[in-house]
């Protein structure tokens, strides 16, 4: 299976359309649309919001231990 997938955009207005169209319905220019290849990046921003997670948390740890601390002392 492949990541990537293309999609035609229009180089007038930036429409986007998955198949190729002559006339762009947006700004009703034509031979606009070049084809250009998308490539998902869905695991990766899984990967790195879940880094972002848990270096949250451990700063969030960091700070409560320190607290504590000089509460105690
Ligand atoms: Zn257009």
């Amino acid at each position: 299976m492949s990541k990537t997938k293309s999609a035609f955009f229009c180089q007038s207005c930036g429409y986007e359309t998955a198949k190729w169209a002559g006339k762009c319905p947006s700004c009703n220019e034509w031979n606009t649309f070049v084809e250009e290849v998308i490539v998902k990046g869905t695991d990766k921003k899984q990967d790195e919001w879940k880094n972002f997670n848990d270096k949250s948390k451990q700063k969030t740890i960091a700070i409560n231990e320190v607290s504590s601390a000089e509460e105690k002392e």
